[in-house]
C-alpha cells in the first residue's frame, strides 16, 4: 500500500476539453497507425490517440502521431495563392480563379510552343488516393503530358521495380503479421524503432510471444542493429554480393526448396550459374562480412520453416537498389518464403500513402496498376474516362530523377510540384537551385507558403492538409484506411482534390469527362476499376473501411457478397502456386552480376557519406519542423562520427565542422559515437541546406531511384566556432 511520503503521485494528463474524437489515418510515415482526433467544445482541435481496436497500432503512436493534431495551425501555412510574373519581383496575393487561370494559360503556352511534354508534373506520396487518382485522370487525360511522376521515386522506386521483375506486379505480398509466424527475420537497411517505430513495436511484441532470430544487415550500429541477434555491418552498397553468396551456400548446401522452386519460378539454371561465382571467400572481401558469419546466415534463413525479409532505404537508395530488390526476391522464392505465413518479402514504404500512388496516380502508368505499354489496359481506361486511346503515351515518360536533367537541357520549360520538396530532398541540392531557375514556369502547391522551392515558384497554390479533408490511405502492409476530415481548411486553402477538378475545368477536353467532387464518389471509380485487378478493392467502400479499421486489399465484391469478413484474402499474396502476374504465372529468378559505380571514399574524400531518418521528424520538416515537441527533442542538423577518426583530425564531441564533398559542403555539429564505423559518417537527411549539399545521387539503371547512401566526403574542423554555429542555423529552413 502507498501512503504518506511513499505515495507517488499517479501520471497526470491534462483535460484538453475533447467533446468529440473523429477517426482518422496518421499522414506521416507509411505504417498506417489508426488515430483519433479531438476537438473542443468551440470545434477546436486540441488532441490525437491512438486507436486501440486498430489492428495496425492497437492504440500506439509515435512521437509524430501524438502530436499530429498541432499541425493544423502551425506556422507557415498559406492561405492565398500567390503570384508574380518573375523570380525578381515580390509575390502578390491573388483569388483562385486568378491563380488557376494563370496556370493553365501558362500551361497551354508551354505546350503549344515546346510541346506536350515540356509541362512536367511531380507530386508525392502524401496525397489521399482519390487524389492521386484524379490528378492522374488530370495529367494523363486532358493536359496529356508524359513527364509525370511522384517523389516516390526517391524512395520507393527500387522496390517497384524489383517486385514488378520477380513476380510481375507491384504490392507487398506480406503483412506485419508475418512477425507472428516467421522463425526468421533479416532486415537489409532498415532501422525500425527510428524510422516505423509503430511496426517496431509490433516486432517487438511478436518477439516476447515467441524467439527468433532477428538479422540485420545495415553498415551503421542503428537502434535496431542493437537489439539484434546479429548485425552484419556490410560495406555500403554491396548488398547484392552479400544476397547471392547466401543463395550461393544455399545451394552448394541442397538448403533449397526444389518442390517451390519448380512449381512457381523460371530461371533457376541461369541463377544457380550466377551465384556460384559468389563463394563466402570471395564475397567477403568484397561485402566485409566474413565467410563463416555468411554461412551461418545462410543456414540459419534456409533451415528456417518461414523466413521473411523486410527493408527500407538502405536497399532501395543504392544504384543497385533494384537489384537488391530481387535479390531478396531471389533469395525468398529459392527457400520456399513467398505467399506463407512468416515467410514474406516485405518493403517497408515511406510516406503515409506512397502506396496509394503506386496503385491508382497513374505516375509509371494508368490506374490500378496498368501499364500504358499494354494496349489492353490503355483502351480500358480511355472508355471508362471517355476519352481517346491515341492521346495516351506508349510508354512511361521521365522519372522525377529525369525531368530535372531535362530541365537543364531546356527539354521541359514548366513544372507543376504538387507536396514535395525538391530544394531539400534531391541529392545535389546546389544543381537543383540552378535546375529551378530555368523554368519558364513553375508551381508549387503545398500546405505550407514556406517550403523552400516557393523561393523558385512563379504561382504557389495553398493546399489543404491531411484530416482538414476526406479520403484514403494504403500502408504497407496493402491495407486500405480512412482519413475522416477532422477540421475545415485552413485560411482560403482548397483540398487537392478540389484543386485538380479546377484546373481540370480549364481544358475543353474535360467537358467530355466526369471529375466527381466527393472523394467518396472518387473512390467509386476506382473501386469499379479495380475489379479483377490484383489491387482488387470492389468490396470496400469508406464505412466499410472505418468500421473495420482499415481493410488489406485485395478485398473483393465477391467476397462481400458471400459475407466473408475482410481481410479475408488480403492478408498475403501469391499464396497458391502459378499466381504470379506474368503471362505464365511464374515468378522470375534473375541472374544479378555486381558492378561496382559507387563514388567509393578515396585519400582527398576518406569518409563514406550515410544519411537517413529520425524519430521525431518526417521527411523534409515541412510539418515537423512547425511543432514543438518534435523540433525540440531534434532541433538541428549533425554528424555521426566516430570517436577515433574525430580524434586523429582534433575534433571534440559537439564542436561544428565541416563537411565537404565534390557538390559541395555542409556545416553539422559532430557528435561522436561508436554507431557509426571510423571509414563513415552519417547525417540525417530531414534537414535544408545539409547533407544534399553533398550526396552525388547517381540513378539506379532499372528504378532511376539516387544512391543517397553512396558519397565519399572528407571532414574539416573550423576553428571558429561561433561564426560556424551561426551559418548553421542561418542555413536551416525553420
Ligand atoms: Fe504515424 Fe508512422 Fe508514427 Fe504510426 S509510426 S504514429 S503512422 S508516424
Amino acid at each position: 500500500m502507498l501512503f504518506g511520503r511513499n505515495r507517488k503521485n499517479p501520471i497526470k494528463i491534462t483535460d484538453k476539453g475533447v467533446v468529440k474524437w473523429t477517426y482518422s489515418t496518421c499522414g506521416y510515415c507509411s505504417t498506417g497507425c489508426a488515430i483519433e482526433v479531438g476537438t473542443d467544445a468551440e470545434g477546436k482541435v486540441v488532441a490525437s490517440r491512438g486507436v486501440g481496436s486498430a489492428d495496425v497500432n492497437r492504440g500506439k503512436l509515435c512521437v509524430k502521431g501524438i502530436f499530429e493534431h498541432e499541425l493544423f495551425e502551425s506556422s507557415g501555412r498559406g492561405d492565398n495563392p500567390l503570384l508574380r510574373e518573375s523570380r525578381s519581383e515580390a509575390y502578390r496575393e491573388v483569388d483562385w480563379d486568378t491563380a488557376l487561370d494563370h496556370m493553365a494559360d501558362e500551361i497551354k503556352r508551354i505546350q503549344s510552343q515546346y510541346g506536350r511534354d515540356a509541362f512536367a508534373v511531380v507530386s508525392t506520396g502524401q496525397l489521399l488516393t482519390e487524389e492521386f487518382y484524379t490528378l492522374g485522370k488530370l495529367v494523363r487525360g486532358v493536359i496529356g503530358t508524359n513527364n509525370y511522376d511522384g517523389n516516390t521515386t526517391l524512395c520507393m522506386a527500387s522496390a517497384v521495380s524489383g517486385y514488378k521483375r520477380s513476380f510481375g506486379s507491384d504490392g507487398p505480398p506480406g503483412s506485419y503479421e508475418d512477425f507472428e509466424h516467421t522463425d526468421c527475420l533479416i532486415a537489409w537497411g532498415s532501422n525500425l524503432p527510428e524510422q516505423h517505430p509503430i511496426i517496431y513495436w509490433r516486432l517487438q511484441e511478436a518477439l516476447e510471444k515467441r524467439k527468433f532470430p532477428v538479422i540485420v544487415v545495415d553498415p551503421r550500429v542503428t537502434m535496431l542493429a542493437q537489439k539484434a541477434d546479429m548485425h552484419l555491418a556490410i560495406t555500403p552498397g554491396t548488398d547484392v554480393v552479400l544476397l547471392n553468396a547466401l543463395m550461393h551456400v544455399i545451394l552448394e548446401e541442397g538448403l533449397e526448396d526444389r518442390e517451390y522452386i519448380e512449381a512457381n519460378t523460371v530461371g533457376f539454371e541461369q541463377l544457380e550459374k550466377e551465384v556460384q561465382k559468389y563463394d563466402p571467400v570471395t564475397a567477403s572481401k568484397i561485402c566485409g562480412i566474413d565467410e563463416d558469419t555468411i554461412r551461418n546466415v545462410a543456414r540459419l534463413y534456409a533451415k528456417a520453416d518461414a523466413a521473411m525479409s523486410i527493408w527500407t532505404m538502405g536497399i532501395n537508395q543504392s544504384t543497385h537498389g533494384s537489384d537488391g530488390v530481387v535479390g531478396i526476391n531471389n533469395l525468398n522464392l529459392i527457400t520456399g518464403n513467398i505467399g506463407k505465413p512468416g515467410g514474406t518479402s516485405l518493403s517497408i514504404t515511406g510516406q503515409c500513402n506512397a502506396m496509394g500512388t503506386r496503385e491508382w496516380s497513374s505516375c509509371s502508368g494508368l490506374p490500378g496498376y496498368r501499364l500504358l505499354e499494354n494496349k489492353e489496359d490503355r483502351e480500358e481506361v480511355a472508355k471508362f474516362w471517355n476519352v481517346d486511346p491515341e492521346f495516351f503515351p506508349k510508354k512511361r515518360g521521365l522519372t522525377e530523377t529525369d525531368i530535372f536533367p531535362a530541365i537543364e537541357l531546356g527539354e521541359i520549360k514548366g513544372l507543376w510540384l504538387v507536396a514535395t520538396n525538391p530544394m531539400t530532398s534531391m541529392p545535389n541540392t546546389t544543381r537543383i537551385r540552378k535546375t529551378l531557375e530555368k523554368l519558364e514556369f513553375l508551381v508549387v502547391q503545398d500546405s505550407y507558403a514556406d517550403v523552400e522551392t516557393v523561393q523558385y515558384a512563379h504561382l504557389y497554390l495553398p493546399a489543404a492538409t491531411w484530416a482538414e479533408k476526406e479520403g484514403v490511405f494504403t500502408n504497407t502492409e496493402r491495407r486500405v484506411n480512412i482519413v475522416r476530415q477532422v477540421t475545415t481548411p485552413y485560411g482560403n486553402t482548397k483540398s487537392d482534390l478540389q484543386i485538380f477538378n479546377e484546373v481540370a475545368k480549364r481544358w475543353e477536353q474535360s467537358k467530355k469527362m466526369k471529375f466527381p467532387e466527393k472523394p467518396a464518389e472518387v473512390f467509386e471509380e476506382m473501386r469499379q476499376l479495380s475489379k479483377g485487378r490484383l489491387v482488387d478493392i470492389s468490396g470496400m467502400d469508406h464505412d466499410l473501411i472505418e468500421e473495420k479499421r482499415g481493410i488489406q486489399w485485395p478485398y473483393t465484391e465477391e467476397q462481400r457478397k458471400k459475407g466473408e469478413e475482410p481481410p479475408r484474402g488480403g492478408k498475403r499474396l501469391y499464396t497458391e502456386p502459378g499466381t504470379f502476374r506474368f503471362a505464365d504465372g511464374m515468378a522470375k529468378l534473375i541472374p544479378l552480376p555486381f558492378i561496382d559505380n559507387n563514388e567509393v571514399p578515396d585519400e582527398q574524400f576518406p569518409f563514406w557519406l550515410n544519411s537517413g531518418r529520425l524519430v521525431e521528424h518526417f521527411h523534409t520538416r515541412t510539418k515537423t519542423g512547425k511543432i514543438g515537441n518534435n523540433n525540440k527533442f531534434s532541433p538541428i542538423p549533425f554528424m555521426e562520427m566516430n570517436p577515433n577518426a574525430a580524434a586523429e583530425l582534433g575534433i571534440q564531441h559537439q564542436e561544428y565542422v565541416r563537411c565537404v564533398s565534390r557538390r559541395g559542403d555542409a556545416i553539422v555539429m559532430a557528435m561522436l559515437t561508436q554507431r557509426v564505423p571510423e571509414n563513415m559518417v552519417f547525417i540525417p537527411f530531414h534537414f535544408h541546406d545539409c547533407v544534399n549539399r553533398l550526396t552525388l545521387g547517381l540513378l539506379d539503371p532499372h528504378s532511376r531511384q539516387p544512391a543517397y547512401k553512396q558519397s565519399a566526403v572528407r571532414v574539416e574542423p573550423i576553428e571558429d566556432q561561433e561564426a560556424a554555429a551561426r551559418m548553421s542555423m542561418e542555413r536551416r529552413a525553420f
